[in-house]
């Protein structure tokens, strides 16, 4: 018997990351934890450390040292011991499930290293771009999808080349606001975006399926991974989140991947596609499930959409200003010093202050994203948020 494989799970204390815990607890004897990270719930990671004994723990934010603990580990602190925990030799796998642009060293060093890289922060590959993709090839890493809709596209593709695909069609479950009249949209407080109709996450990612951001970023993600051009990737709203996303082949067939919606189901298939382990799971009864309906996208009501896949086929620095904009931008909305509306006026602003280019460095983007937080808070009316400042 081989022994198990060391995973190091970034953002252990979020949705994904006590997700990723959950499904890595069903099979000791092929996985093992190495390392778990947090921003700076210390204590949430001490309890997960007491559980699940890795290596080490790794808390992002250094001042976070606190009184004695309950797990007697090894606590290490701050970004450079989070980059060598996304490298470490132990670990053929890292899951990264950090939040926006924090995670982007992160991806970065994890390709550097050669890993397999679980990736659930779309947000880094959307902002890094090429040279997420040039750390992969010169590493030797692997990025492979944990995000439901491209596990279902990469699940659907079969390993057969991109040549014999006509179009990618991703599913969006159209968030809390669906059916809702754009006349409405002014009295959306942040728990009306923060009920999810079938998806349980991240406050972030929640905001993001309610403005239809996170299905542009998606859009982008599914170009980056696969190498789709942007005319054959189309968006269809689904609202029961059954099927995944569908791939129409060169032939007239369509792929589609279903069941009920559950990130432990991509995530597994992350950890150790294409082998398919056991798991445990709401079977998907097809009569008891009634019609699987779809809409066509209200682009005109949500215009978080077509901005996000504009910046996304300008390319270059645009992705990285549309991004940090929308952290901005979803922060000031969940404390109430925006309103929904105020989601998009304050990215479109950054994006039309600050011209694209292209992205020579990793500090290129640190500079461009520093400069649209910047932007962004400006039109918020707030002081700008540093970088990192928020721990979550
Ligand atoms: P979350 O907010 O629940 O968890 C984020 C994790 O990252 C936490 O452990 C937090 O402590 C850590 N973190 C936050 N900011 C940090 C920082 N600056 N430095 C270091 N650590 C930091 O988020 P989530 O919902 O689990 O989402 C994680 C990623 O997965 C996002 O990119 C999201 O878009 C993507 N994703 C999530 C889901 C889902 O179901 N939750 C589905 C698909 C994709
Ligand atoms: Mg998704």
């Amino acid at each position: 018997m081989t022994a198990p494989r060391g995973v190091v799970v970034l953002g252990a204390t979020g949705s994904i990351g006590r997700s990723t815990l959950n499904v890595m607890a069903r099979h000791p004897d092929r996985f093992r934890v190495v390392a778990l990270t947090a921003g700076r719930r210390a204590a949430e990671l001490d309890r997960l450390a007491s559980r699940w004994n890795p290596d080490y723990v790794v808390l992002a934010d250094s001042g976070g040292r606190g009184p004695a603990r309950d797990w007697p580990g090894e606590w290490r602190y701050g970004t450079e011991a989070m980059r060598m925990a996304a490298a470490d030799p132990e670990s053929p796998t890292v899951v990264n499930a950090l939040v926006g642009f924090a995670g982007l060293e992160s991806t970065l060093a994890s390709l550097e290293a050669g890993k397999r890289l679980a990736l659930a922060n779309k947000e880094s590959l959307v902002v890094g771009g090429d040279l997420v993709l040039e750390a992969a090839r010169t590493g030797g890493g692997e990025i492979v999808p944990v995000d439901s809709e491209h596990s279902a596209i990469m699940q659907c593709l079969c390993q057969r080349p991109t040549s014999e695909v006509n179009r990618v069609i991703l599913t969006a479950s159209g968030g809390p606001f669906r059916d809702l009249s754009r006349a409405e949209f002014g009295s959306i407080r942040p728990e009306d975006a923060l009920a999810h109709p079938t998806w349980s996450m991240g406050q972030k990612i929640t905001v993001d399926s309610a403005t239809l951001a996170n299905k542009a970023l998606e859009v982008i993600e599914a170009h980056l991974l696969f190498g789709f051009d942007f005319d054959q990737i189309e968006v269809v709203v689904h609202p029961a989140s059954i099927v995944h996303s569908m791939v129409e082949f060169r032939d007239g067939s369509t792929m589609a991947q279903l069941g009920h919606p559950t990130m432990e189901v991509p995530i597994l298939y992350a950890l150790s596609g294409p082998e398919r382990l056991e798991n445990q799971f709401r079977a998907f009864d097809p009569v008891e499930s009634g019609p699987l309906e779809f809409e066509r996208l209200r682009h005109e009501d949500f215009p978080m959409f077509d901005l996000g896949v504009a910046a996304g086929r300008v390319g270059g620095t645009a992705p990285a200003v549309y991004n940090a904009a929308n952290e901005v931008a979803v922060a000031a909305f969940l404390e109430n010093r925006i309103g929904f509306t105020g989601i998009p006026t304050v990215v479109e602003h950054a994006l039309s202050a600050i011209p694209p280019s292209p992205i020579g460095s990793l500090e290129d983007l640190v500079q461009v994203d520093a400069e649209a937080r910047v932007c962004a808070a400006e039109r918020v009316g707030t002081p700008s948020p540093a970088r990192g400042d928020r721990f979550p």
